[in-house]
């Protein structure tokens, strides 16, 4: 499939699974609007490497006026955003009585205030040029919970319902938005995870094979290219009737 002159931004794609998704939309022939912490410069280069437009934007998307710069920019440098990627998030792990309140209000902001600012403030340029595609990057958390994670597991399904009120409110236009629920993907996100149980006295590759084995039946993690192609199929025609669902990619996590 081709994403010829059309435009992607991604939130959070300076690694993990932003970046694998910002890849595969330059492979499909998409200009794409990076965005997340860090030097930039690796994934500008490897993204750049297909060829099209690619730039990045600085934003901190707990901050819903840098969400609007970012859009500002889109329009500006790029004709407008036609595929927002909501993927930015963090993580923090620990019980709810003592769960740090600062990291519950920040892990709100990141992931879920921050897909409804980047909805609020991308959809209205979709309408106009009739075409557009809001791929929210929930998790298999957005559909059980685990221990350990109140505040990610309430924003993700937080997401999940915002997800499907923006798909009916688009359903008559060429507009679609739906989310990905993906299981373990090797990320620095869970690496961390992957790490706090070496501190905590845990070979690695022990410590690894743990994390999948508790939880996702495959014994696999999933890939951010895997990610990158579902997206792909999201973007095609094909998807065109794919509307406010939760679309699990999980090694079997949500099976059981
Ligand atoms: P990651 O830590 O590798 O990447 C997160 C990205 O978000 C980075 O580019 C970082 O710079 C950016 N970011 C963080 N805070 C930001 C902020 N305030 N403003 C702008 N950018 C910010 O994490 P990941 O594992 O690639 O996670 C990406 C998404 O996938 C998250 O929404 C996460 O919840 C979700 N997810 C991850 C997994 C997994 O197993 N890794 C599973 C399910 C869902």
């Amino acid at each position: 499939m081709s994403l010829e002159g059309k435009t992607a931004l991604v939130t959070g794609s300076t690694s993990g699974i932003g970046l694998g998704i910002a890849l595969s939309l330059a492979q499909a022939g998409a200009r794409v609007i990076l965005n997340g912490f860090g030097d930039a410069s690796a994934a500008l280069a490897e993204v750049g490497a297909f060829g099209g437009q690619v730039g990045h934007h600085p934003a901190d998307v707990s901050d819903p006026a840098q969400i609007a710069e970012m859009v500002e920019y889109a329009e500006r440098e790029f004709g407008g955003v036609d595929i927002l990627v909501n993927n930015a998030g963090i993580q923090h792990v620990a019980a709810v009585e003592t769960f740090p309140v600062e990291r519950w209000d920040s892990i709100l902001a990141i992931n879920l205030s921050a897909v409804f600012h980047g909805i609020r403030l991308a959809l209205p340029g979709m309408r106009e040029r009739g075409w557009g595609r809001i791929i929210n990057i929930a998790s298999v958390h957005g559909q059980v919970g685990s221990t350990g994670k109140a505040a990610y597991v309430a924003a993700k399904h937080g997401v999940i319902g915002l997800t499907k009120v923006v798909g009916l409110e688009t359903a008559l236009s060429q507009v679609t938005c739906n989310a990905i629920c993906p299981g373990w993907v090797l990320t620095p996100l869970v690496q961390k995870q992957i790490d706090d149980r070496v501190s905590a006295g845990a070979d690695p590759q022990q410590a690894r094979q743990a994390l999948l084995a508790e939880k996702q039946p495959s014994q696999e993690f999933v890939t951010p290219g895997q990610l990158g192609e579902l997206v792909l199929f999201l973007c095609s025609e094909a998807g065109s009737q794919v509307r406010g669902a939760a679309w699990n990619i999980d090694g079997g996590w949500l099976a059981q």
